[in-house]
């Protein structure tokens, strides 16, 4: 038998958010406070590792091998689950090395990560067959998560956190931002189909989604999901680009609801979130879940 280990897990809390917007709508505004669930593993990124750590392990790896940028929130995460679990850890990182090292790949060296640095273009071909070898001939055997961590397990793990969710709570709609669209595929699979999903989109001509996710859901199963869409005007500027109204909206939030959110993914989601709400999108009466995914490692760097 092998040694399989699981990562902790802390079952996260739901607030309701007194939010005035959602007052006037008629609207009972609840988070799903997911960014709790680990102190380092944290939001969606726990459970898009989940099965990969699992399978991993149970094909008998020693090293996970992934990719990212030097912000990463999966580098972060996928650092300290090998860590936590006794594995061996690469991450492939995008661009030159800059010293010191920013607070994401610090956290991550500290946590055993071994950090290989590539040009951005070398990057480009992360997928490719060749590129995949060349790091085989260097670093010998590992187990490989995509960039994002974004895989079958990755869904599988969601579907199972969104279908935990549903028998917790009951809501009408869940909004969640958008990168890859890997948890929001999961997050489509594990609910009933009379629970609207949107997502924020926090990439900038976010309409390809709708077909990165729609390829995840036809992994899984043959039902045609029509309770879904993407919304792509929330991006402020495109991924990890902020502006000074996404920045005091963030410090209201903070200050005013005790609701800490990062620049990348959940200020962009409760801002559009907000912005629905305010423009009647809800129907008066109705329960919005909002789901934070983590993601406040981010805040430790400077922006
Ligand atoms: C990675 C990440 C996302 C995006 O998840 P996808 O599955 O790639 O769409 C959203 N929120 C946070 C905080 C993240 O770290």
């Amino acid at each position: 038998m092998f040694d399989r280990k699981q990562l902790d897990y802390i079952k996260s809390s739901i607030v309701e958010l007194q939010h005035s917007v959602a007052q006037h709508a008629g609207i009972k505004l609840l988070i799903k406070r997911e960014d709790q669930n680990h102190p380092f593993i944290s939001g969606n990124k726990w459970w898009k590792l989940k099965y990969n750590l699992e399978a991993a392990q149970q094909q008998g790896y020693k090293t996970l091998l992934t990719f990212g940028g030097a912000y990463s929130n999966h580098i972060y995460a996928t650092a300290a689950a090998a860590h936590e679990l006794g594995l061996k850890s690469i991450g492939v990182i995008r661009g030159e090395e800059t010293l010191p090292l920013n607070a994401t790949l610090a956290f991550a060296k500290s946590r055993g990560m071994q950090l290989h640095y590539v040009s951005r273009e070398a990057y480009r071909d992360k997928k490719e067959e060749a590129f995949i070898q060349k790091l085989h001939d260097q670093f010998g055997d590992f187990y490989l998560i995509p960039e994002g961590g974004t895989n079958q397990q990755a869904v599988k793990g969601c579907a199972e956190f969104a279908a935990q969710l549903n028998a917790e709570v009951d809501f009408d709609y869940l909004c969640l931002p958008v990168g890859t669209g890997g948890t929001m595929a999961g997050m489509i699979l594990g609910l009933d189909q009379q629970t609207e999903v949107i997502g924020i989109s926090v990439l900038r001509d976010g309409a390809f989604l709708k077909e990165e996710i729609n390829n995840h859901l036809k992994n899984f199963s043959d039902t045609v999901y029509g309770n879904w869409h993407i919304k792509t005007i929330y991006h402020h500027g495109g991924y990890a680009k902020t502006n000074p109204q996404l920045l005091s909206f963030m410090d209201e939030m903070n200050t005013n609801h005790n609701l800490p959110l990062d620049p990348v993914y959940t200020a962009k989601l409760m801002w559009g979130v907000q912005d629905m709400i305010a423009k009647g999108k809800f129907r008066r009466g109705s329960t919005v879940l909002v789901l934070h995914t983590g993601g406040l490692q981010g805040l430790q760097n400077d922006l």
